[in-house]
């Protein structure tokens, strides 16, 4: 083995709810864990202001000041935290490899991949403008719905997602305007015949963002175009909400992985955080398409690390390892 090889015994890969709650457990159970932070230190919660659904916050809290609160717990047991981005992984034979920054090749006991999703935005200048300020802009309707009580809001989308946002935000919101690209819904009959059936949902079908209005701090209105007839309207909206989908981080992963159509992580045992290979572990969003939360992200890094443990406690005790030998 060369010098420059390192061996770890639980390589954590990602630095959000999900990668720092593994780091705690892990590290508590003496696995001396190693984080690669990634491009995202913190992860996504560092790109929202207030957190209020986070128990043991009262009084909520800024999603940066949470995820530096997540590290310090992480290293208080001394996990090893570094920057850096995982570029390549082989996970074909017993020992897992990884690389970082396409250099330093590390030997790994144990994975555990923590790489979240990324919401997918419409690109426009004026959304990112106000996505970035924290003035309106959001895509996640659970995490920030609460701000809009009794207000108006706009959200695009048109798959059962969207349908499942804008029903959630049609119990706080006053009025639900909702931008469906064609002149049908891409959700389920089921979802689609829900946001119908909503009163204070009003659906535009061939219809798109032209662009968010603002005062230059908040959103105050969206104007749209109908795409059939090049129309524009403006819309008063104190909210817009993009539903149209997220992109997991997990491309790395896929010559080795059991990925779904859109690349989340499949659980090979439903209700652990094991994947196809033994030794390799998911938590977090990378492998959830339906709750995508902080507390359920930090809920499967925790069973993560417990599986790991497990999985090294087994291995250690000379059994034959496989997915169902350890629980
Ligand atoms: C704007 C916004 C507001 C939100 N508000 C709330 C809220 O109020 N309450 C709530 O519960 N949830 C909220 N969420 C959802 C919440 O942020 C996510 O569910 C949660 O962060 C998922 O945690 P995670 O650890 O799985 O992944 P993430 O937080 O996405 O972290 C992924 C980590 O993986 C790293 N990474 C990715 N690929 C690699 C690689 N190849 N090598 C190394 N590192 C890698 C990234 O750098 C990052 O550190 C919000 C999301 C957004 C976008």
């Amino acid at each position: 083995m060369s010098d420059t090889i390192e061996k770890v015994k639980c390589l954590i890969i990602g630095s959000g709810p999900a990668g720092y709650t593994a780091a705690i457990y892990a590290a508590r159970a003496n696995m001396n864990p190693v984080l690669y932070q990634g491009s995202q230190p913190g992860g996504q919660l560092t790109t929202t202001n207030e957190v209020e659904n986070f128990p043991g916050y009262p009084e909520g809290i800024t999603g940066p000041e949470m995820m530096i609160q997540l590290q310090k717990q992480a290293e208080r047991f001394n996990t090893d935290v570094r920057d850096g981005w995982i570029t390549k992984v082989d996970f074909s034979g017993d020992v897992h490899k990884v690389w970082v920054n396409d250099t330093k090749e590390i030997h790994c006991d144990t994975v555990i991949i923590s790489t979240g999703a990324s919401a997918k935005y419409l690109g426009l200048e004026s959304e990112q403008k106000y996505l970035k300020l924290g003035g309106g802009v959001s895509a996640c309707a659970v995490c920030d719905g609460f701000f809009y009580r009794n207000q108006e809001v706009v959200i695009v989308g048109a798959g059962d997602s969207a349908c499942e946002e804008a029903h959630y935000l049609s119990k706080l919101c006053k009025k639900v305007t909702m931008l469906v690209r064609r002149d049908e819904f891409r959700a389920s009959k089921i979802m689609a015949a829900r946001v119908q059936n909503t009163e204070n949902i009003e659906i535009l079908y061939n219809t798109e963002t032209d662009e968010v209005l603002g005062d230059g701090q908040v959103v105050t209105g969206v104007r749209v175009f109908n795409n059939q007839t090049n129309e524009k309207h403006e819309i008063p909206a104190t909210g817009f909400f993009v539903a149209i989908g997220h992109k997991p981080n997990t491309d790395v992963f896929k010559d080795y992985l059991d990925l779904d159509a859109t690349g989340y992580i499949i659980n090979a045992v439903p209700g652990t955080s094991k994947t196809n290979v033994e030794g390799v572990f998911v938590s977090g969003d990378a492998a959830d398409h339906v709750y995508r939360q902080a507390i359920t992200a930090a809920g499967t890094g925790c069973m993560a690390a417990l599986d790991a443990e497990r999985y090294l406690a087994a291995k250690d005790a000379g059994f034959e390892v496989s997915t169902s030998t350890y629980n």
